[in-house]
């Protein structure tokens, strides 16, 4: 006999259990099909970010800054360490114990919200609107009836072709988040998000890293003062990354290595100890069994959804990686919130414009909004005003003084249009540019709003006080 169900959600990443809770806070009756597991078959809900993204990349960036702060920044606040040592084992631990409370967390969530939670792959089985059939197959095998069908399967790794991951040389981003004992030379191949982070980590950790990078920009869809900024601060830090890179052939032995093209057209090749390999990521819709029921796909795998997240079938709807859409982990959360309030009636909505973009390397990037290169492609007439942290009483007092705020505003209303930020605790700082562009905020508001003093937020202050080329403090 099978279950009923008025919302059944296919995914328990960041997208899928938020939908869920959601959902269940609305009043629906609602189950959660995960298939992820730990090494010992345990159910692991949270999906890629908790498991393998977002979560444990954070806890080795910050294990990493640590140990990099001891041996490089400690000495000028008058404290020696001597015997520094990094035990990898331990600090692998610590990023798997951080994982666990995380997915701890949802399974309380769960319980509390009285959703039901099936360990396992499901798979729609046939039905229609108003009586979706979904099977589970796995330690909780069962079959389900629901009303509406919430897919939130999220997405894998990308590989490089004719070179599949084996996580032992060639590595996607669980094995670069597992590597057991520091390489000494670390290629990576991508400096997207996961590129940077990951070879921030295993850098400050005493790895040689050279990047490789396809495209001719640097961090293209940055503000480029921005990824001006970053380069110069990468470069200083060791960091070693080609761009216009053309992969020719990767091989394995011992070691990897990579034979390419560079900028010139020369032919290149390096050696590594261990290859990241993070060139993208692709949708997850394997064992949906999408077929079965006609849900239909684009022609690069996505799920099809409309704006609001509907796909072609009636009661059907998508959220997360597996559509259209920044590859982020808020940006799933918010499309499974807003479509619960949809199947609710009510007006869920996500505006892309809105959702800020952080990459946690040392110094932090995060922006949200338009870039200046963008603006000017669109022909929008615009001010700009930034302020450097060297300027900051409290980034002094932190020893971190690189990088800087810009807010980017409309020339004629003062509107923001976008706020880009490098340095420290930028990720935490974006919010306010995110704040101020949701309620239509000018630069002039942000200007106006006491901030707290000293703190890296009166460099957001600055920032836009300088639209207006009224700086206090500059
Ligand atoms: C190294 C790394 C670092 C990252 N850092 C950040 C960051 O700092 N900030 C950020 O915003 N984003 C980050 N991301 C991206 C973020 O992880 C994803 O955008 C986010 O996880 C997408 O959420 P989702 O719910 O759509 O899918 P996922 O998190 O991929 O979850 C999908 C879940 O569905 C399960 N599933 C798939 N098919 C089925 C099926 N048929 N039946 C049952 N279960 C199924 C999967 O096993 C998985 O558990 C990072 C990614 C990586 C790889």
């Amino acid at each position: 006999m099978a279950e009923q169900f008025d919302v059944v959600v296919i995914g328990g990443g960041p997208g899928g259990y938020t939908a869920a809770i959601r959902a269940a806070q609305l009043g629906f009756s609602t189950a959660c099909i995960d298939d992820w597991k730990t090494a010992d078959g345990k159910p692991a809900l949270g999906g890629t970010c908790t498991n393998v993204g977002c979560i444990p990349s954070k806890a080795l960036l910050q294990s990493s800054e640590n140990y990099e702060h001891a041996g490089h920044a400690f000495t000028e606040h008058g404290i020696d360490v001597q015997g520094l040592a990094i035990d990898v084992a331990r600090m692998l631990a610590r990023k798997d114990k951080v994982v666990r409370q995380n997915n701890d967390g949802i399974v309380y969530l769960f319980k509390k919200n009285k959703i039901a939670f099936f360990h396992g792959i499901g798979s729609f089985a046939g039905g229609g609107d108003g009586a979706w059939q979904i099977k589970v197959a796995g330690t909780r095998a069962a079959d389900l009836v629901a009303k509406h069908v919430i897919v939130a399967t999220g997405s894998k790794p990308r590989e490089l072709p004719g070179t599949p991951f084996d996580n032992r040389l060639i590595l996607d981003n669980d094995g670069a988040l597992a590597i057991p004992a520091v390489p000494k030379r670390l290629g990576v191949v991508g400096a997207g998000v996961i590129g940077l982070e990951m070879g921030s980590v295993w850098r400050r950790l005493g790895a040689e890293v050279t990047i490789l990078e396809a495209l001719p920009v640097f961090l293209g869809a940055a503000d480029e003062q921005v990824a001006k900024e970053a380069w110069k601060q990468f470069a200083k830090q060791g960091m070693t990354i080609r761009l216009g890179v053309a992969i020719t052939r990767v091989t394995c032995a011992n070691e990897v290595t990579v034979d390419y093209t560079d900028a010139d057209g020369k032919a290149q090749s390096v050696a590594f100890d261990k290859l990241i390999v993070s060139i993208g990521r692709v949708p997850h819709t394997v064992g949906l069994d999408a077929a079965a029921v006609g849900l239909k796909l684009d022609e690069r795998g996505f799920i099809s959804v409309d704006a609001e997240c509907r796909t072609n079938l009636s009661g059907v709807w998508a959220i997360g990686d597996v559509v259209r859409g920044p590859m982020l982990a808020h940006k799933s959360e918010d499309e499974g919130v807003a479509v619960a309030e949809r199947i609710a009636g009510q007006h869920g909505h996500v505006d892309f414009n809105t959702v800020p973009w952080v990459i946690y390397t040392s110094p932090e990037i995060a922006w949200v909004g338009q870039t200046e290169q963008q603006l000017k492609a669109a022909g929008i007439a615009y001010r700009a005003g930034s302020f450097p942290f060297a300027a900051n009483g409290r980034a002094r007092a932190m020893g971190d003084t690189r990088g800087f705020v810009k807010f980017l505003a409309d020339a004629t209303t003062d509107r923001i249009l976008g706020m880009h930020a490098i340095g420290p605790m930028v990720s935490e700082l974006i919010a306010e540019g995110v704040v101020a562009m949701e309620f239509g905020a000018a630069s002039e508001d942000i200007a106006r709003i006491c901030h707290a003093h000293p703190s890296l937020s009166e460099a957001v202050k600055e920032a836009a006080l300088a639209v207006d080329k009224r700086t206090l403090n500059l």
